[in-house]
């Protein structure tokens, strides 16, 4: 017993070093000011159909991926939640575009800068792919007393919630950003939010660690883009909306990228010499911020 105390007060004098120490080594780093709604901006897509941006990455502004908020008769239905930091200022974001209440959370996929703030809305309805539910059970930020916030209700390949104008169609088109990408589906506004898998003009991150994959990357966007009938605008992870034909060119840009570098690999240039010999000139708009550390990640998959 005494022997039992004395290590409980060894332990907290080791916890009160550490708080004096973190207390002591705090000013050194400026607190970072809690993000605000005014720092949102939002894109009005139609008149039950918004997108909360400032999604691109790097920026001071960056706030995680682009939000959509549906709003329908029996209430609103987000589509990811952005990073943790920011989770006051998406609540007052959406408290400002309607005065439903959210009901539902669709997570394109498992990333924090998609599912940070799913936790901040109460108990609703969280919906992901089977295989997003596994990588998010995986994250800190789902242990413990927040595994309640798990998603309620899984899919493997597709899923309807809904129906007539409050319709959403998920689906599964395989592998590419991570194991579990859903493409998600407003029919009736003929929208659809595609999350990471069409991040932006630039080569992909390919996150092996959740299942993600480089080399079947352009297939599954092929598949996705196929399917993508009766779709005006898309909403991508990172940036602003695009269409279904920014989709089709992805495809082919994917394709390119993977069929270039495995082509390296074969000659036995070194990823370096692959990502310089690879250009992006004849994609518009296209940049190549992350086209090393996809070949980098191709030829780890040819291992
Ligand atoms: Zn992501």
């Amino acid at each position: 017993m005494e022997k039992h105390l004395s290590r409980v007060l060894v332990l907290s004098g080791i916890v009160m070093l550490g708080a004096t120490l973190a207390a002591y080594q705090a000013p050194a780093q400026a607190p970072a000011p809690t993000p605000t709604a005014a720092q949102l901006d939002v894109v009005k897509l139609k008149d039950n159909l918004f997108v909360i941006t400032s999604s691109t990455p790097g920026g001071a502004g960056f706030s995680g991926g682009n939000v959509s908020v549906f709003i329908t008769e029996s209430g609103v239905t987000l589509v990811d939640t952005k990073l943790a930091a920011w989770g006051p200022a998406l609540l007052d974001k959406v408290k400002s575009i309607t005065t439903k209440p959210v009901t539902t959370i669709i997570n394109t996929h498992t990333h924090g800068d998609h599912t940070g703030n799913d936790d901040k809305f109460g108990k609703v309805e969280i919906i992901a792919h089977e295989n997003t539910k596994a990588n998010m059970a995986k994250m800190p930020a789902f242990a413990g007393d927040k595994a309640q916030y798990l998603p309620s209700k899984t899919f493997s390949n597709t899923l309807t919630i809904g129906k007539g104008a409050s319709q959403i169609d998920l689906h599964y088109f395989g592998r590419a950003h991570t194991s579990g990408d859903a493409v998600v589906i407003f029919p009736a506004l003929r929208i659809a939010a595609m999350g990471d898998m069409f991040a932006w003009k630039d080569a992909p991150r390919c996150d092996s660690a959740n299942g993600g994959t480089c080399v079947d990357y352009p297939k599954t966007v092929a598949a996705a883009a196929a399917a993508l009938k009766n779709i005006d605008t898309v909403i991508p992870g990172h940036s602003p909306m695009m269409k279904v034909s920014d989709v089709q060119e992805y495809a082919r840009f994917l394709a390119d990228l993977v069929s270039s570098a495995q082509a390296a690999k074969k000659a036995g240039k070194s990823v370096d010499d692959a990502a310089a010999a690879f250009s992006v000139a004849k994609y518009p708009g296209y940049q190549n911020q992350n086209v090393k550390a996809a070949i980098q990640v191709i030829y780890d998959e040819m291992k």
